[in-house]
């Protein structure tokens, strides 16, 4: 980490290990989500169609445990935070979670590339609305009242991912990508790492341990996110000053 006479600008990358240490499961690990229930009974439009009851009582379970009270952003969410207000380029959080720890520690310059748990869409009519409820079958919609057509504002296997567009921008701008606590099996997201290395960008990966990807990377640091993200960005903070 050399100093730079100007800041470029900052693409994050995150998945499910960032949130690990708060409390929520991950996707692939042995104890992770998919260990437990199949893809593609819950997380495709086709099980939506055939079964909604199941893929409501799945994100309604899911959306319980983000909202239990120990479930709070870590150290890792508060750091890229910290980056985001003292970084002195655009620092842009692309997030593959549906959780909301990262706005919960501060970081605002975020999308949300697969969706968002506390909030639900109309297929009908597309409205989108927050709430922390449990989703049914019976629900209707507040802006066009369609009855049964409430699902969770999340991205399934065969949807196109959200803010693409800006995210491939974003990409093709940065000095520095980061990708944390992601196993990089997903695409479109696996590839950022490629987008940003033709851009001309760093490129680091800080995982619990190194991805089926890693050799994409320049760089590799290895350990929990909450020890080693705060360790990175005071390192990356402190060589601007
Ligand atoms: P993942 O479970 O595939 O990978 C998690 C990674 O985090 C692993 O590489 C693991 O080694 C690492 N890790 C575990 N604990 C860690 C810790 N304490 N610190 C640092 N790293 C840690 O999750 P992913 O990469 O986020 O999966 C890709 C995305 O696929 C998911 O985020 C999800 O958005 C998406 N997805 C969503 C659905 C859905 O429900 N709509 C379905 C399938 C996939």
């Amino acid at each position: 980490m050399s100093r730079s006479p100007v800041a470029k600008p900052i693409v994050i990358l995150t998945g499910a290990g960032i949130s690990k240490e708060s409390g929520l499961h991950t996707f692939r690990d042995p104890d992770g989500i998919w260990a437990t229930v199949r893809v593609e009974d819950v997380a495709t439009p086709e099980a939506f169609r055939r079964d909604p009851r199941r893929v409501h009582a799945f994100y309604n379970e899911r959306r319980r445990g983000l909202l239990r009270p120990e479930v709070q952003p870590n150290a890792a969410h508060s750091a890229l935070a910290r980056l985001e207000s003292e970084w002195p380029a655009p620092v842009l959080l692309v997030t593959q979670n549906i959780d909301d720890l990262h706005e919960r520690a501060g970081s605002r310059n975020l999308r949300h590339m697969h969706g968002e748990l506390l909030k639900s869409r109309c297929e009908a009519c597309g409205n989108v609305t927050s709430g922390r409820d449990d989703l049914t079958i019976e629900l209707a919609c507040a802006a066009c009242t369609a009855i049964g057509a409430m699902r969770p504002h999340v991205v399934w296997f065969g949807e196109m991912p959200f803010d693409l567009d800006e995210v491939y921008g974003a990409l093709g701008r940065c000095g520095l990508f980061l990708s944390i606590g992601t196993s990089g099996n997903v695409y479109p997201a696996a590839g950022f790492v490629a987008e940003a290395r033709a851009a001309g960008a760093h490129t680091v990966e800080l995982n619990l341990e190194p991805s089926e990807g890693h050799t994409q990377f320049a760089q590799g640091f290895y350990g929990k996110a909450g020890e080693i993200v705060p360790a990175y960005v005071d390192r990356l903070l402190a060589a601007r000053r």
